[in-house]
């Protein structure tokens, strides 16, 4: 029998932990569905808060601003994984956490999701555990170079890895990495990377977005491109199923992405984020319902909203650092979609926006140059 849970009605307020670009994204779906957000982020500035009602200002550990916070919305969600999970099983005793705490223990620790994934019958890189050099030359002579070295935990757009190209750099990467709670991974030979974006609701009903694939300049992604033109459909499917099944076993509330790597012999999951993400930003105009709207719907117990395309091509280009000057062309075009994240310093490889073009076919120019 599907359990029944109460929808938390518009009206309410949602409370976001983190106050980043995903967040502001989160806001601007929630309002016209009538719901009030509340950011909580330690952060002094927080691009969510622009457009959010409420903004408590504090640490993720700080015990007394957290339960004030659970009192003052009435569902909680989080906008980067990166969040203490602690914080978040602390939260679930005061007020319902969409997703909870054991999809960030799971996602926050590289180990943990490949081990994770591979026992719901997924395919991972290959990997070994690094806490020494010992251990790392051992997974080097398995793995043959080149190879990835890794942080285990709060990794992110490439942070935190380095590429080993010969044995003999292996004790530089592992200094360079602090010595221990590393993964080494062998290098993936892929075709094409590739998104599965899923939505679960607290009754387990659930919808996924088309494929997307995904395009990466030094560990950033820079392009998600929908249709995924070229993807083997059978590979899709079964990506799509491990997805679901992962959102299951972990009884997931909301919008879960796996990133995954598109081989001969089938996808191999690479990173699985518990949270809206980059490769669906081209929802926003792309598809019927949004990512951010999806999410919204999926921790307020709502009824799912459709997920087809809205143009035959959907192209979304992230718009890192000092690219963000192309707004004035970005205007002109009217296939350009353009989001700025009102973000005060554009550092190189900071995502300060995105835009997203919807085509009737692949060949039309672009409105700033590659
Ligand atoms: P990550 O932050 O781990 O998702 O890595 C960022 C990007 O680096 C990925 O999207 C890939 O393009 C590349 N990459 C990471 N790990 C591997 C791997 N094991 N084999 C091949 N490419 C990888």
């Amino acid at each position: 029998m599907t359990e029944i849970v109460a929808p938390v009605p518009p009206g309410s307020t949602i409370g976001i932990l983190g106050g980043g670009q995903l967040g502001r994204m989160l806001a601007l779906a929630a309002a016209p569905l009538g719901y009030r957000v509340h950011i909580f982020a330690p952060e002094p500035e927080l691009v969510a808060a622009d457009v959010s009602a409420e903004v408590t200002r504090a640490d993720y550990r700080d015990r007394h601003a957290l339960s004030a916070f659970a009192a003052a919305v009435d569902v909680i969600t989080y906008e980067f994984e990166n969040v203490p999970s602690d914080a978040v099983a602390f939260l679930e005793g005061l007020c319902p956490v969409r997703p909870g705490h054991l999809a960030l223990d799971v996602s926050q620790d590289r180990l943990a999701e490949k081990r994770f994934v591979e026992g719901l019958g997924g395919r991972t890189a290959p990997y070994w555990a690094v806490d020494s050099l010992a251990d790392l030359d051992a997974g080097l002579a398995a793995s043959g170079t080149p190879a990835i070295l890794k942080t285990r935990r709060f990794g992110y757009d490439g942070k935190g890895q380095v590429r080993i190209e010969t044995a003999a750099d292996a004790a530089a990467a592992l200094a360079d990495l602090g010595g221990r709670d590393l993964l080494l991974e062998g290098l993936v030979r892929f075709e094409a990377e590739f998104s599965i974006i899923v939505a679960r609701c607290p009754n387990g009903a659930e919808q996924h977005f088309p494929a997307c694939l995904n395009t990466h300049a030094g560990g950033i992604l820079a392009e998600s491109r929908v249709p995924a033109v070229g993807l083997d459909p059978s590979h899709v499917a079964e990506a799509t199923e491990l997805v679901v099944r992962i959102a299951d076993a972990l009884d997931y509330v909301g919008v879960l992405t796996c990133e995954f790597f598109a081989c001969a012999d089938g996808p191999v999951l690479n990173e699985m984020a518990p949270r809206v993400h980059n490769s669906g930003h081209w929802t926003i105009e792309g598809a019927e319902t949004s990512q951010f709207e999806q999410h919204v719907r999926a921790i307020c117990s709502l009824p799912l909203g459709p997920v087809g395309l809205r143009a035959p091509m959907v192209e979304m280009r992230n718009l890192l650092g000092e690219d963000i000057n192309h707004w004035e062309a970005l205007l002109a075009d009217p296939a350009a979609h353009l989001h700025l994240y009102g973000k005060s310093a554009a550092a190189p490889g900071r995502k300060m926006g995105h835009v997203t073009f919807l085509r009737q076919e692949g060949s039309a120019k672009r409105a700033f140059c590659d």
